[in-house]
């Protein structure tokens, strides 16, 4: 897979925030565009693709971890021409900042996995740790088979042996935002994946 580009046609320009923004709440000078919206659109249709080959003539469950996922889930699914079940389950090792804390989740809304092909999908594989962690509970559950889809891959940052199975794009080790990352409760609407630089950070959010 190419790596990613940050593109600066796509990217909100430098400077003060511009009258009649998309994004009110974006103060423009805060965000770097890395994936625009075409691009993302194109790695979604090429992981849409692969998915579909791999289950032809199956039925799949996803379970999409809350909330970082929701954008990836609306646009993957709508993809995907399979008997399909859709789900999310809710596990987080991170707080809204920038440092992750101990693993938990919240199965309540998870479907029934029992004797089912589930493919976890998550926004972005960082240390590894929470896909990790959910790998283990689902296996617990009894599925027919458990693998991991993730839209990023942040390069060089990994903890765990672990790789999932599924990376719609590699990016540098750069905290970013946008279709459905967020910092701090907050970016997640943005069409495009953007960065914020460590600088700016502490400026961002409530
Ligand atoms: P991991 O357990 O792999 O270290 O972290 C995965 C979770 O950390 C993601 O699901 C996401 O919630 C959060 N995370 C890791 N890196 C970033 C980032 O660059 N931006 C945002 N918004 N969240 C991140
Ligand atoms: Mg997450």
């Amino acid at each position: 897979m190419r790596p990613p580009r940050a593109k600066a046609a796509d990217a909100p320009r430098s400077g003060k925030a511009r009258a009649g923004c998309h994004f009110p709440a974006v103060e423009t000078r805060l965000v770097k565009t890395l994936l625009s919206e075409t691009e993302l659109q194109a790695g979604i249709s090429r992981l849409a693709g692969r998915i579909q080959s791999d289950y032809a003539g199956r039925s799949l469950t996803i379970l999409g971890v809350m909330t970082g996922s929701v954008v990836v889930m609306a646009d993957l699914i709508r993809r995907l021409e399979l008997p399909l079940r859709v789900g999310v389950v809710q596990a987080s090792s991170y707080k809204g900042g920038l440092t992750s804390g101990p693993l938990s989740i919240a199965a309540e809304l998870m479907p029934d996995v029992a004797d089912r092909d589930v493919l976890i999908l998550d926004d972005i594989f960082d240390t590894g740790r929470t896909m990790l962690g959910m790998l283990d509970h689902l296996q617990s559950l009894g599925p027919r088979s458990v693998r991991s889809a993730v839209l990023l891959l942040k390069e060089g940052r990994q903890e765990v042996e672990y790789r999932p199975d599924y990376v719609a794009f590699r990016i540098p080790d750069l905290f970013v935002v946008g279709y459905g990352l967020d910092y701090r409760d907050q970016w997640r609407q943005l069409p495009y994946v953007a960065t914020l630089e460590p600088s700016d950070l502490a400026d961002v959010g409530p």
